[in-house]
């Protein structure tokens, strides 16, 4: 589905808050690397795209009451097997439902488990002044405790994005430390860029947060999208 396609649906719905499958669609469509998902909306579905998706597979929630999905116990990592899908699958509508009563729950989303990589964040807020804002830093504890992030204004130049994650105190863990392998930095900066493009061209997009996108000696994914677009 286009971007346009899904803004209607959208906002026909009352939502502002597309779903990951939704927001992997548009963005994949933009350029930008994503894991490819799909929306289950029952058990057997989710074993018919567990297959197609290849095991392991991680499946969430799907509700546009939330926004934070292992929070309500709504991602489940590493299945292996149709049994442990459906198990998930119950699972999650289970502890979500406990954990936000009354929430919609539209499905589940199927993707592939990737292999771990170094977490990074890639996201856009806008700032009442000066409106779109990109955003990148290291994952985790670092962007949550030690708020060790970049920012430049959309639209963004070539060099923004590599001066983005230059910028970062956390720099030498993407050159590799301890072992860990080297992230690909132009992987990175693409991906920086196409988001940017993405949210110059479509100025509905409020805010959208790619967290984590995994980085690979060779390549780089975003296994989770988030995007709020404006209600009218
Ligand atoms: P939340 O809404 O809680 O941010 P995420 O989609 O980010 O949910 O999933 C939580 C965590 O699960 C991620 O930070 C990541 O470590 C892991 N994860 C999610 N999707 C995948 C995937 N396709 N492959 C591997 N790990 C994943
Ligand atoms: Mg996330």
């Amino acid at each position: 589905m286009s971007f346009a396609d899904v803004l209607a649906r959208a906002r026909a719905e009352g939502r502002t808050l597309l779903s990951e499958v939704e927001a992997k669609d548009v963005l994949r469509e933009a350029g930008v690397p994503v894991t490819l998902t799909t929306l289950a909306t029952s058990a057997d579905e989710a074993v018919t795209q567990s297959e197609a998706a290849g095991y392991p597979v991680v499946l969430k929630v799907v509700s546009p009451d939330i926004a934070h999905k292992s929070d309500a116990g709504g991602v489940k990592l590493n299945l292996k097997t149709a049994d442990e899908v459906r198990a998930a699958h119950a699972a999650i509508l289970k502890s979500c439902s406990e954990a936000v009563p009354g929430a919609k729950i539209t499905g589940v989303a199927v993707q592939h488990m990737a292999p771990q990589g170094t977490e990074v964040i890639v996201g856009m807020t806008t700032d009442a002044q000066f409106g779109p804002v990109m955003m990148f830093g290291l994952g985790g504890i670092m962007v949550e405790v030690l708020k060790d992030v970049s920012f430049r204004l959309v639209p963004l130049a070539d060099r923004d994005a590599g001066q983005m994650i230059d910028e970062i105190k956390g720099r030498p863990v993407l050159s590799g430390v301890r072992g860990q392998p080297a992230s690909d930095i132009a992987a990175l900066k693409s991906t920086i860029l196409k988001v940017s493009e993405f949210v110059a061209q479509h100025p509905e997009v409020q805010e959208l947060d790619l967290n984590p996108v995994f980085a690979y000696p060779d390549g780089a994914i975003a296994v989770d999208a988030r995007i709020i677009v404006s209600a009218s």
